[in-house]
């Protein structure tokens, strides 16, 4: 028998006195990163060899499954998503801090409704006078997947049900910040696997995971494939591991409004896009470019839409607050960083760091800005939109296009010159391009269109889904098999 750990040992005297008590501690939290209201988590492990060697099984298991059990699982982890959408929005405003539990319960939906199973997965042949050749989608076996802390079960569940139905296992290594959200997703596929009749552990995670659990997770021999989600730092180190790699890295997307836009939708379309989880999502619009002829109408707009607006004073207050300035450890140099105790904050909280009370409606902070004010360059994640006034729809496209800064992420914009769209759709080169509508309709939140929370841009899968996560395997039968 293996020796139990100080980490079991803590957590098994944790849950007899919840059990005794009914309830959490005095100061205590009532989760964790192995528990969840005095219920253990399922799939949860203290070492990352230990949670690969556990879903190197799962991996066969699943490769002895037909597609049909497959398929009967996803649908368990749907049902189970809807269910326990609120509890998981709760939990992951609760333990990061950051967001809003009407958006997060939303998102969770539209990963139930709109990932797409094993039918993404489509096999193709090719027939002529030398006989047939099919081409099938084929699983890696373990994928290796590192999660962020903006949308952490949202992104687990996602991945679980594209990386499942493609035939794979998955071991992930979240957040630390949302560790605690993200393993109760990992448990809720498990507890899904086990009712639809799978394994009780399909997918696996760490109690604590740490920059060198992913190492040993990029390292290791039965790891076939890596995901990646999150920030530039993630995206180069997985990059750098020799793997096979699939990465959803960092954007910026800026948004026009040019002066033949719906003015009036333009704006609530964008602070709807912009407020949404207080602009945690990678898509959300992040700066906008408006041409000067419908700029002061826009604002005003926006702030019958719950916008509030600072001036440059307030503003600069603000940007020392949200950005700090951190020595680079290599150069000595000073870089701005996010503060993140700002990071998907409520607007009315930010305002309140700079002294102003505008009351609880207020959902986005806005403020003219210079295009290489800091709110423009950062990725700031925070209901903050800064507004660069253009001459004309070249100055925007030219400075819109700078402001995305070749992450190729997404980028938005409000006409209706068909002309302008289409210049910067070409111009701006991103995986995601919405006109006329809040960045959500990107990942087909009220739009047609799968969804993900993993948008692959730096290596080129771009909306992922089960596809992504398979190798194509050709079988060749030669000078046979026809029908005609
Ligand atoms: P983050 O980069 O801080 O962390 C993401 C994950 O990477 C975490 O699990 C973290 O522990 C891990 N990580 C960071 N550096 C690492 C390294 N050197 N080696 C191994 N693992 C490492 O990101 P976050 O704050 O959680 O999320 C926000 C960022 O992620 C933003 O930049 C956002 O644009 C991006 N994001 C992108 C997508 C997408 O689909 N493209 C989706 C969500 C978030």
């Amino acid at each position: 028998m293996s020796e139990i750990n100080r980490t079991q040992i803590e957590e098994i005297v944790r849950r007899v006195l919840y059990t005794i008590n009914n309830k959490p501690g005095a100061g205590e939290k009532d989760f964790s990163s192995t528990s969840y209201k005095g219920r253990a988590l399922i799939g949860i492990f203290s070492d990352m060899n230990d949670a690969i060697e556990q879903v190197s099984q799962s991996y066969k298991a699943v490769r002895a499954m037909s597609v049909e059990q497959r398929e009967r699982i996803i649908c368990a982890i749907r049902e189970l998503t809807r269910k326990e959408a609120q509890a998981m929005a709760e939990l992951g405003v609760l333990e990061t801090g950051m967001g809003k539990v009407e958006h997060k319960r939303l998102k969770h939906l539209l990963v139930a409704d709109k990932t797409p199973g094993t039918e993404d997965l489509v096999s193709h042949a090719k027939t002529g006078d030398h006989g047939l050749t099919l081409v099938e989608m084929a699983p890696y076996g373990v994928i290796g997947s590192i999660t962020p802390s903006t949308n952490p079960s949202e992104t687990v569940i996602c991945n679980s049900i594209g990386m499942v139905a493609a035939g794979n296992s998955v071991v992930f290594n979240p957040h630390p910040n949302a560790v605690a959200t993200s393993n109760y997703a990992v448990d809720l596929v498990n507890r899904a696997s086990k009712l639809a009749g799978g394994p009780d552990i399909l997918v696996a995670s760490m109690d604590k995971p740490t920059l060198e659990s992913a190492a040993v997770m990029q390292s290791h021999p039965d790891i076939k494939l890596l995901v990646c989600t999150g920030g530039p730092g993630v995206v180069k180190a997985v990059l750098a591991s020799g793997k096979k790699a699939i990465c959803a890295g960092a954007g910026n997307p800026p948004v026009i409004v040019d002066d033949t836009a719906d003015i009036k939708k333009a704006a609530k379309d964008i602070i709807d896009g912009c407020t949404f989880d207080n602009n945690l999502p990678c898509i959300a619009e992040k700066e906008v470019f408006a041409l000067r002829a419908i700029k002061g109408e826009l604002i005003r707009e926006m702030q019958k839409q719950g916008a509030y607006l600072i001036n440059s004073a307030q503003a600069e207050r603000l940007a020392s607050i949200v950005l700090v300035d951190v020595a680079d450890k290599k150069t000595g140099k000073t870089k701005k960083t996010l503060n993140r105790e700002c990071v998907g904050r409520d607007a009315g909280a930010l305002l309140s760091k700079i002294g102003v009370n505008a009351g609880g409606d207020i959902r986005c902070i806005i403020c003219e800005t210079g295009f290489d004010h800091p709110f423009v360059q950062e990725e700031l994640m925070m209901p903050i939109l800064p507004i660069v006034e253009v001459a004309d729809i070249d100055e925007a496209i030219e400075l819109a296009v700078k402001a995305e800064h070749g992450f190729r992420h997404s980028a938005h914009m409000h006409s209706k010159n068909i002309d302008n769209l289409t210049r910067f759709a070409i111009a701006v080169e991103t995986t995601i391009f919405v006109k006329n509508a809040p960045s959500y309709a990107g990942i087909g939140f009220n739009a047609e269109g799968h969804t993900t929370f993993t948008i692959a841009g730096p290596t080129g899968e771009g909306i992922t889904s089960a596809r992504s996560f398979t190798r194509q395997r050709r079988c060749v039968m030669a000078d046979s098999f026809r029908i005609i």
